[in-house]
């Protein structure tokens, strides 16, 4: 495994950082025991970096693995808190969750935002500057799927992180495409900004190109690491192969497909529109007063079923 500064954070990190959103209940809702043990697996072979939010729901599948793991590991987490007094509730319950006494990396959660999300979010980001202050987080930032947000970010000198959206096919980038966001990654490379990638598989859309995907984000140099998003054994064993540049064979790759789709229960829903404002893929419209999904910009994150009042929406 090949481990790379994070910026100037002093951060060394996997090339492969374990994405850990698709095992919570916004996806795949895998059991803790069970997902903690692959978390755990991916510690026992190199994996250093965790990537995990409040929304995802997932800390106690993090918890299960470092309580039966001694080295140290560098996690990320981040949150949609609006003011002060939220993002002060969101680190500590990191903190109390995960069982730790500091957070490595924690963002504003600002997937869809365009521009500014500090703009936006002004109490939220002076809670996360004095908690890096008072030596509860070693480095803050962002996370965005949209290049205006990154240009923006770039020009705030507090920013240490910037985690953003790009792939191949340029899924899911907000504002242009991934030349564009390529463009903005290195102009905030060179004002010092730490990087790493989200979705180069465009949340499953590329898993039958998964070495190309994957080959794409790590020839970006200005990226020191890659959230994949794994659930099962087997794919971390083939991220493993592909990210240690092993060979990988046709069975490695058999079966490998996200399987996920998107399903809305149609009588449970009241047609309130909130998840079209929340999916950051521009995806859903309202048809007949009930939400209807485009596939082809749909990266099955399972955000909108999150935010749902009524629970109608499932992504498995
Ligand atoms: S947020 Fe839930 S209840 Fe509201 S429109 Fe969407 S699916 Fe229906
Ligand atoms: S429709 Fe839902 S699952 Fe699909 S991209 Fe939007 S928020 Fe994510």
């Amino acid at each position: 495994m090949k481990y790379n500064f994070l910026g100037q954070t002093g951060l060394k990190v996997s090339e492969l950082c374990f994405g850990v959103l698709p095992m919570g209940p916004l996806q795949t809702n895998v059991d803790v025991r069970e997902g903690g043990d692959i978390i755990l697996e991916a510690m026992n072979n190199g994996i250093n970096f965790f990537d995990t939010a409040q929304m995802y729901r997932t800390y106690p599948h993090l918890r299960h693995a470092l309580e039966n793991y001694h080295n140290d590991v560098i996690i990320t987490s981040k949150s949609t808190a609006a003011d002060y007094a939220e993002m002060e509730a969101a680190i500590q319950e990191a903190l109390k969750e995960l069982k730790r006494d500091y957070i490595d990396i924690f963002l504003l959660h600002a997937a869809r935002v365009e521009g500014n999300p500090i703009e936006k979010r002004p109490g939220a980001w002076e809670c996360l500057m004095d908690y890096k202050q008072k030596g509860y987080l070693r480095a803050i930032g962002a996370s965005t799927h949209a290049i205006s947000a990154v240009q923006a970010l770039t020009a705030v000198p507090e920013v240490d992180v910037i985690f953003t959206l790009i792939n191949k096919a340029s899924l899911g980038i907000i504002g242009g495409n991934a030349d564009e966001m390529k463009k903005a990654i290195e102009d905030a490379a060179a004002a010092g900004k730490a990087l790493y990638s989200m979705k180069l598989l465009g949340g499953g859309s590329l898993l039958d190109q998964i070495q190309d995907a994957i080959a794409y984000g790590r020839a970006i140099p200005q990226l020191a690491a890659h959230a994949v998003g794994m659930v099962r054994m087997q794919e971390l064993a083939l991220n493993l192969r592909i990210f240690n540049d092993e060979p990988v064979s046709k069975e490695d790759l058999t079966g490998l497909k996200s399987g996920k789709t998107w399903a809305l229960m149609a009588s449970l829903c009241s047609g309130c529109g909130q998840c079209i404002k929340t999916c950051p893929s521009f995806a859903l419209e309202m048809k007949d007063g009930k939400p209807a999904v485009d596939e082809s910009k749909c990266l099955l994150c399972g955000y909108c079923a999150a935010d749902c009042p009524e629970f109608a929406i499932r992504v498995k």
